[in-house]
This record gives structure tokens, sequence and C-alpha cells, in this order.
């Protein structure tokens, strides 16, 4: 499974303990996502809420620069388009999607939305018109009220309350004994995988970008609890763009359109129906292995692609 932006990765491992409130934790945040690399051009202009048309133009990556993963990626999204990556793992999926955020820096080409290159507008604007769905959640010590504002921290009392409602949140925060002010975390209230997940759905609902990148969990949930979830989450997508890193049937069989990821980039396209009654198509290798290792998975919405 996935290496989704290491900054954050670290930053899991420090987060039930991170002790210095919001305001320290995005200093922290900011922080470790400054990479030396990548930083606002000179020039780089604040653009507001964009539409969500995007576009990789010839890009070149690699981790390390001798060893790219991509030499020549082409790829266009319309806005409000839902896209799902498969393949194998290590493919380079999350790679894909680490790139629009500009969480690394391209070594050719350019990843373009709404006409307008990514490094001529500031880190700022174009994260804010992003909004990421981990499997890890992150919560740092404070309030459930904090938590879901750190979408947008100047958001008012109703805005909140209505994100957390549309996540299906509101139930949980209701049995909890000061609502929206309890303490979650180390010292607090602990949170259920679940839970966490549709906390950070609410702050999405709260943010509110055009563009949603989602990295479908693979840990599993029970299958009530799946099945919740998805439904939210398929609610969050609508109207957005959408960028599912994708492990489940029923998420990558919803989709607009799949993508097959392979070492070297994106190697067939197509929906889920295209793909399955394409003879000795990938995809469809890829989904009657998954058939052999979960013969119910046609009743279960939840099954697993890999
Ligand atoms: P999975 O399904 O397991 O999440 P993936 O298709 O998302 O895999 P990536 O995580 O994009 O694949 O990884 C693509 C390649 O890049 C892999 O060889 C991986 O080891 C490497 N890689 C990923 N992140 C980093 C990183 N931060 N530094 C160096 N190499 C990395």
């Amino acid at each position: 499974v996935g290496v989704f932006f290491r900054p954050l990765d670290m930053i899991n491992a420090v987060i039930e303990t991170y002790p210095k409130g919001i305001a320290g934790f995005q200093r922290y945040l900011a922080f470790l996502a400054t990479r030396p690399d990548v930083a606002d051009r000179l020039g780089a202009k604040a653009v507001a809420r964009l539409k969500g048309d995007i576009e990789y133009r010839d890009v070149r990556f690699g981790y390390q620069p001798e060893r790219p993963i991509f030499e020549n990626l082409n790829l266009s999204i319309r806005a409000g388009e839902t896209i799902a990556f498969v393949g194998p793992s290590g493919a380079g999926k999350t790679t894909i999607c680490s790139l629009l955020p500009r969480f690394y820096e391209i070594a050719a080409g350019a990843i373009i939305i709404d006409g307008i290159d990514i490094r001529d507008m500031t880190l700022k604007s174009l994260r804010s018109n992003i909004g990421i769905v981990q499997q890890d959640v992150f919560l740092f010590a404070g309030t459930v009220r904090e938590n879901i504002a750190y979408g947008r921290l100047e958001a008012t009392e109703e805005e909140i309350v209505d994100a957390a409602r549309r996540a299906r949140l509101d139930g949980v925060i209701a049995s909890m004994p000061n609502g929206l002010d309890t303490v979650v975390g180390e010292r607090g209230v602990k949170l259920s995988g679940g839970q966490k997940q549709r906390l950070a759905i609410a702050r999405i609902f709260l943010k509110n970008p055009p563009i949603l990148i989602l990295d479908e969990a693979t840990s599993a949930l029970d299958t009530e609890t799946e099945r919740a979830i998805q439904q939210s989450l398929a609610e969050l997508a609508q109207g957005r763009t959408t960028l599912v890193i994708a492990h489940r049937l029923a998420t990558i069989a919803n989709a607009d359109r799949i993508l097959v990821v392979e070492s070297g980039g994106i190697v067939e396209q197509g929906s889920h129906v295209e793909l399955l009654t394409r003879e000795n198509s990938r995809y469809r290798r890829l989904h009657t292995a998954q058939a052999a290792l979960h013969p119910d998975s046609g009743r279960a919405e939840t099954a697993r692609l890999h």
C-alpha cells in the first residue's frame, strides 16, 4: 500500500500527541510540506475557485531524477468527472495524484488546471482548491469542532454543524459528552476508524473544494460501516472532479472512467463495462482474479480489487 504524501505520513506518527493546538499544528504542517524544490514561482498568482478541468501534459517524474516513474504521462480529466485509478501496488497511482497539489515537482511537462499551469498558481491557492481524503486520518489534540474546522478555520458554527451532518457525524457528536466541544485524541475521546473517516469527510464538506483526491482505505472496516462511508464519499464526490486511488469494486464500477496504471504509465482506460467486455483487457484480468478471490463479490459492494 502506497506512501501517500510522505509529510503527512510523518505527521500520523506524532499526531495524537501534538500538543500546541491548531495554530501550532498548521505551522508544523506548513513546515513539513515545504520541500526545497516546491515553492511559489516568481509571479505566481493566487487563483480563486477553480472549475476543475485537469490536464497532465507530457509529464515526467521520478522520486530520484535518474529513475523516472513516468516519462510521458498524458491525461485529461473533465470538471466534475470521477476517475478511478487501478493497478498493481507500486504502479504509481498515488504518485500521479500527489503531483496535482504539487507535493512533488515534475521534471518535465506540465500539469494544467482550467488552462493554468499549476506552477503559475500560489501553492496556497492551488491547495485550497483540492481536498484530500487519506486512508489514515490525522487528528490533533483538540476538540471535534477544531478538528473539523481544520478544513476552513474561519467557518461558522452553522457551517461546521452542516458539514458534520452531511458526513453523518452528527449522531456520533450528539452522543459525546460535550458535543462539538469534546476533546478527541490521546487525552480525550478515542474515535473508531469509521468515525475518523467521517471526520475527514466532514472536513472536506466544510472546505468544499472543486477537486477531490480520495485514497481509498484498504484496511477493513465492518461491512455496514464501510457501506455507509462509501455512500458519504459518493455524496462528497458529487459535483467535484474526483481522482480515486481505488481498491473497491463498487467505487470502480461507479467511476466515470477507469485508468489502469502499470509501471510507466496509464496502459488502459474506459468505463467498467467497456473494459470488462474488451477482449483480454488487463482490467478484465484484474477483475477475474478478484472474483476468484472473492466468490461472493457480486453481492458484496465492498469487495476489493487487490
Ligand atoms: P499502492 O497501490 O501500493 O498504493 P501505487 O500504485 O499508489 O501503489 P505509488 O505509491 O505511486 O504506487 O509508488 C510508485 C513507485 O514510487 C513505487 O516504486 C514506490 O516505491 C515509489 N515511491 C512512492 N513514494 C515514494 C517516495 N516518497 N520516495 C521514493 N519512492 C517512492
